[in-house]
């Protein structure tokens, strides 16, 4: 066999290897996103099966201890949020939820009347 016939050989193999490779690479990334889609839709019911939960105070009593930590993570997210809020020197709207400074009175956004003025930072001068 002459030399050129067998490079040709091994170009013809590495080609079909290279096309293998971009098909697995192709098929793989298909797999992937199915299985995203799966993981989304297990989060839909589960977070709907919560809102039910929360919105009726009922429901199945396998997921109580789920629901229970869902809410026990929503109050500590609250918590830090309220922390953040301090350390920014403001606070949220009940109403809008607009950001408003520690100080103001109403919302600049919907004038909402907060309940009584915050104790004032601490100066620094
Ligand atoms: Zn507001």
């Amino acid at each position: 066999m002459a030399f050129f016939d067998k490079v040709k050989q091994g170009l013809d193999a590495a080609s079909k290897k290279t096309s293998e490779v971009i098909e697995t690479t192709k098929i793989n990334s298909s797999i992937r996103g199915e299985k995203d889609a799966i993981e989304e839709v297990f989060r839909q019911i589960g977070k709907t099966t919560f809102e039910q939960y929360v919105a009726t105070g009922s429901g199945n009593e396998e997921y109580l201890g789920f629901f229970q930590t869902i809410l026990g993570h929503q109050a500590k997210v609250a918590e830090l949020e309220l922390k953040l809020d301090e350390l920014k020197n403001v606070k949220d709207c009940p109403n809008c939820h607009a950001e408003q400074p520690r100080e103001v009175l109403f919302c600049s956004k919907c004038g909402y009347r907060f309940e009584a003025p915050q104790t004032p930072p601490p100066s620094e001068e």
